[in-house]
């Protein structure tokens, strides 16, 4: 390490200190001693210290005498000759204490752009799937606002995450982008962290949560979080601009952490051999700034892949969550305002012709800007390998393919469709039969071991889409029922999921036709279709071989493939038990179930209810118990949809168990879970099932199921 860098990041440690410090002082006497210093809606209190000692962090004493240490352990610096591992364990007391800043302003009532858990978890699919392919941490401004609006469309279009964090002599890229009226969520790829230098650690902390959440790490395995940062997380630190001692010392605690730090302007380069003698870069510089996004790629080493979408808009899934607002509309079909369905027909080889894109009724340019036309869109396809169980699966795609698109927007599926297509959109020259085009290029890509041929045909006409209306129910009901028939009962297969893997190490999901998986992504078709499309891939099928137990489902072929594909750690499985070898979490389960001592039942908890619960944790407490890819018996992760199956947890009495939920999951299944406890035999179930509005703890929730005679009472303890 240059000895330039070595200066700068002892100089940005000892800023920090005092920086931190002054925070400290100035909230001291506004905090009161027992208020507990604390980040909200984690369980990880403050994650990078927590990651790498093991300890939480009580109250403003504990920061205080953490300062103390870690001034006392650095205190010769200065004079002794440093080497790297020194000055990265300079850059990590960096990363803490700024960690430590942030918690006492959030904690004394400071608008702090913390990252909840939550939102780590719900982005965790997306970074297994691939469609968030890495995270950009973006340190400062850029050159101008049309540098800053290059940057952050190029991350977008290689699925990158960007998070923005710093100024640059008093510009951040925030502003600069937001002069440009670029739309910046979460759902687009782009958070925003703050403006001072401090604000780069909540990405970083964001980041020691991955490893926490999903890879079985515990708090203070030190070494083995700072590998599972450098070798499972994708991020990389882009510092535009220039620096100062601050930045360089926060930059070297990103090293530290595994995480490359690429610059615009010139810097001494760092690199290390890797263990298998790879040279590794972790600092560098591209200053031509039509590189730059490129060479970070290649030095965290993200591949990206794109298919090139012949339309005249951009393209990618970052575009997904971009809404078109209704004064920007120049067309837009369904909704309340018209009839709009899609449906995906498969057909026999000869009778699709590949590439035919068809508009019948008007174009885009034939109608009056703002109206809303009727819409139908109708996907014929064929392969050799193409089966009649895959079209819903393709056909739920088309919801996501279609909202790449930027200016485009599309919601809800099947026969309930509403569709929008930008004035700017427009504009650029898309039209309705671009519909087509994404759908063909698309679908050719994304399984091409299914579908050979595309043929798509686009109606805008009202007699035709009510025409196809009726036709597509009927399909949509055949499908409905078949799929409904199906138990585990009727298969000899199900499928695995490891795509959590990559985080998860040990975690495995099974997916029968009544579990979906965790995540709520994944069903026992999808599943299906997936191998059908990569046989070597993430989904696998597992033979139920013999079966060992019925009740909590059980099968000897079931084990056998858990015990390999867990890595060896988990030698029994079962379906549907949440006691005995109940199925392991990964980290983005939908909700949590947990048993409740005392009323013999069990709750459920999804991931956006931050409330209290009756089991005495949040969602974001609970979910540090569960995670991890370990069994933790009595408490289980799920997708939500399970809560409605037959097979619910049915080992220990299912839906009879339960005894506490939120109010809107129960809002949202009502009819299904009023039909499921008719078949129970208890027909006013949901009634007696509580929710916040009646309590949130567990003695208000005793009262409530004795005075409701909830079934649960008389089924005796679960454990
Ligand atoms: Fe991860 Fe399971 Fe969802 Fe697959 S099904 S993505 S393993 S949570
Ligand atoms: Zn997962």
């Amino acid at each position: 390490m240059s000895e330039q860098i070595i200066k700068l990041a002892i100089q940005g440690y000892q800023e920090q200190l005092n920086d931190t410090k002054k925070v400290i002082s100035k909230y001291e006497n506004k905090i009161p001693a027992d208020k507990k210093i604390e980040f909200p809606e984690t369980a990880y209190n403050l994650p990078l210290y927590f990651a790498f000692s093991g300890k939480k962090i009580q109250s403003l004493l504990d920061v205080q005498n953490l300062i103390y240490e870690i001034e006392k352990k650095n205190s010769d610096i200065i004079s002794t000759d440093i080497n790297l591992n020194k000055t990265l364990d300079l850059g990590i007391d960096t990363i803490i204490l700024q960690e430590l800043s942030l918690a006492v302003e959030s904690s004394a009532g400071e608008k702090i752009n913390f990252i909840p858990d939550n939102v780590l978890r719900s982005l965790g699919v997306q970074l297994v799937s691939g469609d968030i392919s890495g995270i950009a941490v973006i340190v400062g401004a850029a050159k101008d606002e049309d540098s800053a609006v290059n940057i952050i469309r190029s991350f977008q279009e290689k699925n990158i995450l960007s998070v923005l964090a710093a100024d640059y002599e008093g510009k951040t890229m925030y502003e600069q982008l937001s002069n440009q009226n670029v739309e910046m969520l979460l759902d687009t790829y782009i958070v925003y962290l703050g403006s001072n230098t401090e604000s780069v650690v909540l990405g970083l902390n964001w980041a020691v949560r991955t490893a926490l959440t999903y890879g079985g790490i515990q708090g203070g395995q030190k070494e083995k979080c700072l590998k599972y940062c450098a070798e499972r997380i994708p991020a990389f630190a882009m510092v535009l601009g220039g620096v100062d001692a601050k930045k360089v010392a926060t930059a070297v605690g990103a090293i530290a952490m595994g995480f490359p730090v690429i610059c615009n302007f010139e810097v001494p380069e760092i690199s290390v051999k890797d263990e298998q003698g790879f040279e590794q870069r972790l600092l560098t510089f591209e200053m031509d700034p039509n590189k730059i996004v490129d060479k970070c790629l290649e030095v965290r080493n993200i591949k990206v892949k794109i298919t090139d979408v012949p339309i005249p808009v951009r393209y990618s899934s970052a575009f997904e969550g971009e809404r078109v607002r209704k004064e920007d509309v120049a067309i837009e079909f369904g909704g309340k305002y018209s009839k709009a369905l899609e449906f995906v027909e498969m057909k026999n080889l000869d009778e699709v012709e590949n590439g035919k894109i068809q508009v019948i009724g008007k174009e885009i340019d034939e109608v009056e800007e703002g109206s809303a036309l009727p819409l139908g869109i109708v996907v014929y396809v064929a392969g050799r390998e193409m089966q009649k169980d895959f079209e819903p699966v393709i056909e739920r795609r088309i919801h996501s393919l279609i909202n790449h698109a930027t200016g485009i927007m599309h919601i809800g599926q099947r026969s309930i469709v509403w569709l929008r297509i930008s004035k700017n959109a427009k504009k650029s020259g898309f039209k309705i039969k671009h519909l087509g085009t994404i759908i063909h290029t698309k679908f050719l890509d994304e399984f091409p071991s299914i579908i050979d041929k595309v043929e798509v045909h686009i109606y805008t006409e009202e007699e035709k889409v009510n025409e196809f209306l009726k036709r597509a129910e009927k399909l949509y009901n055949e499908r409905d029922q078949r799929m409904g028939e199906m138990t585990d009962e009727s298969v000899d297969v199900f499928y695995s999921c490891t795509l959590c893997q990559s985080f998860a190490p040990n975690h495995v999901c099974i997916i029968t036709p009544e579990r979906p998986g965790l995540c709520g992504a994944y069903n026992w078709l999808d599943g299906k279709t997936a191998f059908q499309i990569s046989p070597t891939g993430p989904n696998q099928p597992v033979r139920k071989g013999e079966l060992i137990n019925a009740e909590i489902g059980e099968w000897k072929g079931v084990n056998e493939f858990v015990y390999k594909a867990s890595n060896k750690t988990l030698e029994r499985f079962s379906a549907y038990s949440l006691i005995k070898y109940p199925m392991t979490s990964c980290g983005c389960f939908e909700c949590i179930i947990a048993i409740l001592p005392g009323t013999g039942g069990f709750m459920i908890v999804d991931r956006t209810f931050l409330e209290m619960t009756p089991c005495g944790m949040t969602f974001s407490t609970l979910a540090g118990v569960v995670g991890g890819g370990q069994q933790t018996p009595g408490f289980l992760g799920i997708g939500l949809n399970y809560i409605i199956s037959k097979k619910f947890v049915s080992a220990e009495g299912g839906l009879k168990r339960l005894v506490w939920m939120p109010s809107y999951v129960k809002e949202r299944f009502r009819e299904k879970l009023v039909q499921r406890a008719g078949e129970l035999e208890v027909p006013d179930l949901i009634n007696k099932i509580a929710d916040e509005t009646i309590t949130k703890d567990i003695s208000g929730l005793i009262e409530f199921l004795t005075e409701k005679q909830h079934p649960a009472l008389k089924m005796g303890e679960l454990i």
